[in-house]
């Protein structure tokens, strides 16, 4: 699949469709997002705004498949949203101050939107789920999945922060080795 781009020298003809994807593996992604199962679809409409500037309304729509929080059990949910971003050639004045503005190169024929996508996309998509709404977890003794039924454990008290003894230790420790 080609790179989600817009030419903008037709915009000021007409309004372009911009119908695309931006796939898992693209370089517009960082560390630390939540990915796309596969690849956010995106479609939307592109205007020329004015001599530099340009308005884009679409929408973006994927699917993200990560552990549940509590089990590990692989789990999915559907993420859609409607977006509107103005682009704006670099170097016009007040670019910079707007968040809801994004900066492209002046003059450029093209750009590449799989960044401004995979901004929108990082706020929507969720970064936690849980299987089930009640989800009981794994066992913290013997790790079993406590969904499928009581492994018998006897609970552990939850604890609440790490005791200051073992930090010394610790220390001990990482100086001998
Ligand atoms: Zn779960
Ligand atoms: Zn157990």
């Amino acid at each position: 699949m080609a790179m989600l781009s817009i030419d903008f020298r037709s915009l000021h003809e007409q309004a372009a469709i911009v119908e695309g994807e931006v796939s898992a593996d693209d370089p517009a992604w960082r560390e630390g997002d939540t990915l796309p199962e596969g690849a956010v679809h995106v479609s939307g409409r592109v205007s020329a705004a004015g001599e530099d500037r340009y308005y884009w309304h679409g929408t973006l729509t994927g699917m993200v498949t990560i552990p549940c929080r509590r089990c590990l059990t692989p789990t999915s949910e559907a993420v859609e949203s409607e977006f509107h971003f103005i682009l704006v050639e670099d170097g016009t004045e007040g670019a910079d101050d707007d968040p809801d503005v994004f900066v492209i190169p002046a003059g450029a024929h093209e750009a590449d939107l799989a960044p401004i996508v995979r901004e929108q996309w990082v706020l929507d998509a969720p970064q936690f789920l849980l299987c089930r709404e009640d989800c009981k977890g794994l066992c913290p003794t013997c790790g079993a999945d406590l969904n499928a039924g009581d492994c018998g454990c006897i609970p552990v008290p939850k604890v609440t922060g790490a005791d200051p003894r073992w930090d010394a230790l610790r220390k001990l420790g990482g100086q001998s080795s």
